[in-house]
């Protein structure tokens, strides 16, 4: 499958990156998308963000004019089917959860119903994805598509090759990339977190220490790292911007169970700010660790 030949996708998954992923490939690609969930209100919910957002971002700041956004809307349609709607698809992302029994039973679906010709994607952050292939009949047509969040905004787009990733495969995922306005690098699966990921993960858990140890505040600790590496933001409020902190706990014990104990890298406070239900380093300084 070629760039040239591509027309339709599908993505599984309307959540967080789904309905964005969604929306970059109608609005930039110009492909149709079948974009499926579990159930018709998760559908409506992703479909209700991505005009939300498409209104919020484009349409009232000049760049993109009404007619435009309805024809982005219109090119995205919504299914709880992923055999209806991967049926004529070339290309499939999958963004759904970060769960390899999930994505291996999904993989394993779309390579009963898509077409031959289809290339599976994968938008994991941190699995294996020669494992997902393994559940499918066609390894070489199975490639990671990593974006990043928000997608709009991020140009970074990680292509991984698994283990029987074919260079035609590889190949039309960076077109795929260019074609959405994105900057592809390419890395292999057998880097846990890739290539960003994995740098960052070492990145927040020294930042983490840090804040356990009291050596300063979340905010002077990423105004450090801002100012010093010349980074748009901070670690830490790049992870409570995101969410980052409930997925490093459970990325973590992947990664544990996936790399041997040594190579986790969840710093008890983690564990203990997220268990408390705080999702934001930024508030649980404030309100628990600047305290006696
Ligand atoms: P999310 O929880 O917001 O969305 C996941 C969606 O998948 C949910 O709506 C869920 O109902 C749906 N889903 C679950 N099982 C399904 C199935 N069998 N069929 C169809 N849909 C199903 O999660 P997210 O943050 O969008 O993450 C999705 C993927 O993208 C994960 O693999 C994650 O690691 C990766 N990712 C996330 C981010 C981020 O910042 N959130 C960034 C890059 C990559």
């Amino acid at each position: 499958m070629k760039i040239g030949e591509m027309k339709k996708t599908t993505v599984i998954g309307a959540g967080t990156m789904g309905a964005q992923i969604a929306e970059v490939l109608s609005r930039m690609g110009g492909y149709e998308v079948n974009l499926v969930d579990i159930n018709d209100d998760l559908v409506k919910k992703g479909l209700q963000s991505i005009d939300a957002r498409l209104e919020r971002f484009f349409v009232s700041k000049g760049k993109l004019t009404p007619e435009e956004k309805k024809n982005i809307v219109n090119r995205i349609k919504g299914s709880t089917s992923i055999e209806e709607a991967s049926k004529g698809a070339d290309l499939v992302i999958e963004a759904a959860l970060e769960k390899m029994a999930l994505k291996k039973e999904i993989f394993k679906k779309l390579d009963e119903s898509a077409p031959a010709r289809a290339i599976l994607a994968s938008n994991t952050s941190y699995l294996n994805i020669s494992e997902m292939a393994s559940a499918t009949q066609r390894p070489e047509k199975v490639v990671g598509i990593h974006f990043f969040n928000p997608v709009a905004v991020m140009q970074l787009v990680e292509v991984v090759r698994g283990g029987r990733t074919s260079n035609e495969t590889i190949e039309t995922a960076c077109d795929v990339a260019k074609a959405l306005g994105k900057e592809p690098v390419v890395c292999r699966d057998i880097s846990y977190g890739f290539l960003a990921n994995r740098a960052y993960r070492a990145m927040v858990e020294e930042a983490t220490q840090m804040v356990w140890e009291r050596v300063a505040s979340p905010e002077e600790i990423d105004k450090a790292l801002k100012l010093g590496y010349n980074l748009p933001m901070g670690p830490l409020e790049l992870a409570d911007m995101v969410g980052g902190w409930a997925i490093r706990v459970s990325s973590e014990e992947d990664a544990m169970r996936e790399l041997g104990a040594e190579k986790g890298r969840l710093h008890p406070l983690t564990r203990a700010m997220v268990r408390a239900g705080y999702m934001k380093i930024y508030e649980y300084w404030k309100d628990v660790l600047s305290k006696p």
